[in-house]
């Protein structure tokens, strides 16, 4: 890296955090940390009609909680650099000056076809199975032609003119040597629109240009924008960046492009938020999405990833989107985590969140400490099969709510009913004979004690256990259960199941 790195991320705020612009947020991050360089975020917000409400604030909110930051930005401006928002950059004349440049050099001019002109132009063109191209009809236009269309009122917008049998080429950290020829980039195109604004192509090259950005890391379906871009580079004679392209994403269901549309899939970071997936997991899950590491290992913290990111294994091909591969990171994350940290994220969780299960465990209205309690009882329970922080949650509601579920005894069919029954018995006995309530290792000798006392073993002492505390036969660690409940509620089950039995 011969100059200092600065990259930057460069969302346009016309919808919320997608797992595709994580994925151009995190590449760009990593790149940036890596070498220890600027990471920047750009806010690309020229397009007014599309832009949507909170959409820059929701984007920014969910960067932070997948732990990714920027060094400069609308709320870290460098002055050097600064204003970060391109409408702000526009009404400051930024992209002003640089049309006027080329309109000056005689390589942009006004175009004054009217959109009927325009569609009557590609119509022709297909019907002569031609590709749709602008056929520069302004180009060179003549002063009586200009003033005819000014006088006509006609606003118009400003085209930059391609060379002849040009090649725009450039080597691409993740696809290798990539070439255009200018004949097949669809003729002069719009740098600025009839309402003054300038379209991506251009701003995004000034501002990476004024912004001193050394490499652009952005989704692969940008790729034939760069060709464009790099015409407006070599027009204004300045020296173009590195370009990496990210693979797309694709859904192995329909075999294309991950689709918003695709509605069985999540894909909003808020989404993999809510449905408790720590940010640690999707933040390690994204990195294999276009990127590998040396070797085998698969599960990566952040300060791994940034010391094994190497731009040069960026990936070529498709990015497949694998949903069981997300849980199973999830779940080694869960795994990893010490129990009190994952109850401190549980209950945040609980809090902030609408989903269904949060909603009905919020509803209890249990303390923070009394909920905290809960929840280190359940993860010690759950810990090893929980996939996400939202099955913590659904445990929890279903324990504490236990006296009202509606539990099934169906199984002590498959069992010697005066077997279950004397073991029921005796753990009532052995509760109602204690001075305080049992803890999980207490529930554990007393289990014990019991099959001694009645000579009943196996699954005959664990599964009407099992059943009465959970609807269940088979249950982790039904003693850890049991030490979930307050010894009311234990007794009371124990009661509904003799009663059942009965
Ligand atoms: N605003 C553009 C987008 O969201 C940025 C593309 C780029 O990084 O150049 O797709």
């Amino acid at each position: 890296m011969d100059k200092k790195v600065r990259v930057r991320y460069a969302p346009s705020p016309t919808g919320f955090l997608h797992i595709g612009n994580a994925q151009s947020a995190l590449f760009n991050y990593l790149f940036a940390r890596h070498f220890g360089g600027t990471m920047v975020l750009r806010i690309e917000d020229t397009d007014l009609a599309r832009n949507v409400e909170h959409g820059e604030e929701s984007q920014m909110k969910n960067l932070h909680w997948l732990g990714i930051d920027w060094d400069e930005g609308p709320d870290k401006p460098n002055a050097k650099y600064a204003p970060y928002h391109q409408t702000e950059r526009n009404d400051a004349g930024i992209y002003q000056k640089y049309i006027q440049i080329l309109l000056d050099k005689g390589i942009a001019y006004k175009d004054y076809a009217t959109e009927d002109e325009l569609k009557e132009m590609r119509e022709q063109q297909k019907a002569n199975g031609e590709a749709p191209h602008y056929d520069g009809r302004w180009y060179n236009a003549s002063e009586e032609d200009i003033k005819a269309a000014e006088a006509k009122g006609i606003k118009p917008s400003i085209r930059i003119h391609l060379p002849e049998n040009h090649v725009y080429e450039w080597d691409d950290w993740a696809l290798g040597h990539i070439e255009f020829k200018s004949e097949n980039l669809g003729g002069d195109f719009v740098i600025q629109k009839s309402n003054g604004l300038p379209t991506y192509n251009f701003a995004v090259v000034i501002d990476d240009h004024l912004m001193e950005i050394t490499d652009v890391i952005r989704g692969a379906d940008h790729i034939s924008n760069t060709p464009k871009q790099m015409a407006i580079y070599e027009a204004l004679g300045f020296d173009h960046p590195h370009f990496c392209h990210i693979s797309l994403i694709f859904n192995p269901a329909t075999g294309k492009k991950l689709s918003k549309r695709d509605a069985n899939t999540l894909q909003f970071i808020s989404q993999y938020h809510r449905h408790g997936y720590l940010s640690e997991a999707i933040f390690n899950f994204i990195a294999f999405l276009g990127w590998s590491p040396v070797g085998e290992q698969e599960i990566f913290t952040k300060d791994e990833l940034i010391k094994a990111y190497d731009p040069k294994r960026m990936s070529s091909s498709p990015a497949y989107f694998d949903q069981r591969k997300l849980d199973w990171i999830n779940a080694q994350y869960i795994k990893k985590m010490d129990e009190n940290e994952l109850a401190d994220r549980v209950v945040t969780l609980v809090h902030e969140n609408d989903s269904e299960q949060a909603t009905k465990l919020a509803a209890l209205k249990l303390s923070d400490e009394d909920l905290k309690t809960l929840l280190v009882k359940v993860i010690k329970i759950h810990h090893r099969d929980a996939t996400k922080l939202i099955d913590f949650i659904d445990r929890a509601w279903f324990y504490a709510t236990i006296l009202d579920q509606d539990l099934s005894y169906a199984d002590f069919d498959q069992l010697e009913a005066a077997d279950t029954k004397k073991v029921l018995e005796g753990i009532k006995a052995g509760i109602q004979a204690a001075d305080h309530a049992l803890d999980a290792e207490e529930y554990g000798a007393l289990i014990k004690q019991v099959g001694k006392d009645t000579g009943v073993r196996g699954r005959n002492l664990y599964f009407p256990l099992n059943i009465t505390f959970t609807g269940k036969s088979s249950a982790p660690e039904i003693n850890e259960i049991m030490a979930v409940y307050p010894s009311e509620t234990t007794i009371a089950l124990l009661d509904k199941a003799i009663a059942a039995l009965a």
